[in-house]
């Protein structure tokens, strides 16, 4: 029996089948869940939907989150499948492709910095207030990070500050919906090749560095993300929240990586 068997997730995120959304949702498919969908234009709609039949869902609902309304008409169209679900899954990021290059405060805008907060940081939160009432107890709510939080990394410029703003937000939330029985945690992924990904300059360096210093000497795979948020979707999890779970093939831990004579 899978780790999921009788909980049902809700799957942000996805753009294509390299999307660590996609990811998550073969594992936590694998593990017994019954998944859902969002998608954020109707252009994407379709390869939503061919990814959800893949993995036995039709459902899937239109959510763009750098609007009040098509986030609460998401959680609203979604109570017309599920009263109540047990995960929820964030995997959303955007900041202009302009300010993920070269000089941090060369390249940060006013507009950028609001974008890059409110898309990547804030939906968390506001997704989280619209579903809660639809959550089950034991739920588990996660979200997507890296660790440009917490390092400077080259080129990741504004998305430090959003991704450091949304892990405050993952403690501040999982404060809030604790009382409930309700956890919330975050996985800071290693670099992997998806569509945001190429959008910060100098990925496959990024990627190439990675892979040839780190602990485990090798990138890290959608399938690595999916299965640590497969257990932390699950009850195995049941004690952790408001945590920040590395996935990154050791990179963190690491203090020196160059190569000693
Ligand atoms: P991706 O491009 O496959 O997914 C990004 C998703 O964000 C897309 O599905 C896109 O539709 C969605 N999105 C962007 N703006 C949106 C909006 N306004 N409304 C609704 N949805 C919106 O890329 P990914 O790498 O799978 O990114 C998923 C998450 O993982 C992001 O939070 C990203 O920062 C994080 N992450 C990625 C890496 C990496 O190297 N790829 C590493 C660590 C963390």
């Amino acid at each position: 029996m899978g780790i999921l068997e009788g909980k049902r997730a809700l799957i942000t995120g996805i753009a294509s089948n390299r999307s660590i959304a996609y990811g998550v949702a073969k594992c936590m498919h694998r593990e017994g869940a019954e998944l859902a969908f969002t998608y954020q234009t109707e252009k994407l709609r379709p390869r939503v939907e061919k990814i959800a039949a893949e993995f036995g869902s039709d459902i899937c609902v239109e959510m763009e989150v750098s609007s009040d309304d098509s986030i609460a008409k998401a959680f609203k169209d979604l109570k017309g499948n599920w009263l109540n679900f047990d995960v929820l899954v964030h995997s959303i990021a955007f900041a202009p492709t302009e300010e993920l290059k070269g000089s941090f405060i060369e390249s940060v805008t006013r507009e950028g910095f609001k974008t890059a907060h409110e898309i990547s940081s804030f939906s968390f939160a506001a997704m989280a207030r619209e579903a809660k009432s639809m959550l089950n107890e034991h739920a588990s709510l996660m979200t997507m990070t890296y660790l440009g939080s917490v390092r400077s990394v080259p080129n990741y410029n504004v998305m430090g500050p959003a991704k450091a703003s949304l892990e405050s937000s993952v403690r501040f939330m999982a404060a809030d919906l604790g009382p409930d029985s309700i956890r919330v945690n975050g996985i800071s992924a290693g670099p992997i090749k998806t569509l945001a990904a190429a959008g910060v300059s100098g990925f496959r360096s990024m990627l190439k560095h990675v892979e040839s210093k780190t602990s485990l000497r090798r990138n890290v795979t959608i399938e690595d993300v999916g299965n640590t948020a497969a257990f932390l979707g699950s009850d195995l999890s049941a004690g952790m929240t408001g945590e920040i779970l590395y996935v990154d093939a050791g990179y963190r831990n690491l203090g020196m990586n160059f190569d000693m004579e």
